[in-house]
């Protein structure tokens, strides 16, 4: 008779914010959160950059992401470096709308 390894798993005591990853999400409370890497948008100034393999809970159901606090300090550590141009590994092209008021809410018709 063995014991399953899920049975032996120490549950760690959590003390961050982010719920842990077999926690449900609060935002939607009770979508199934996710470990995966997201990117995320920042301005700096008037300027906006794109962090790429940020580690997050992602909510299945709602898409609300949660960051740990280490990850969240470590994005603080690098808009206060001010996001260097030369640290970019790459550069995308954004598109820019102008937010029109006329616009429908629903598509054709
Ligand atoms: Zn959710």
């Amino acid at each position: 008779m063995t014991l399953s390894e899920r049975d032996l798993e120490q549950q760690e005591p959590v003390t961050a914010p982010a719920p842990a990853p077999s926690a449900a999400c609060t935002s939607c409370s009770g979508g199934t959160l996710a470990a995966e890497t997201v990117k995320a948008a920042f301005w700096e100034g008037e300027r906006l950059v794109v962090v790429d393999g940020i580690p997050a809970l992602v909510c299945r159901t709602c898409g609300e992401k949660y960051y740990e606090d280490e990850t969240a300090m470590r994005l603080d550590l690098m808009r206060g470096a001010g996001f260097a141009p030369e640290k970019a590994v790459q550069s995308m092209t954004v598109p820019v709308f102008r937010f029109d008021a006329s616009a429908g809410g629903k598509a054709g018709g």
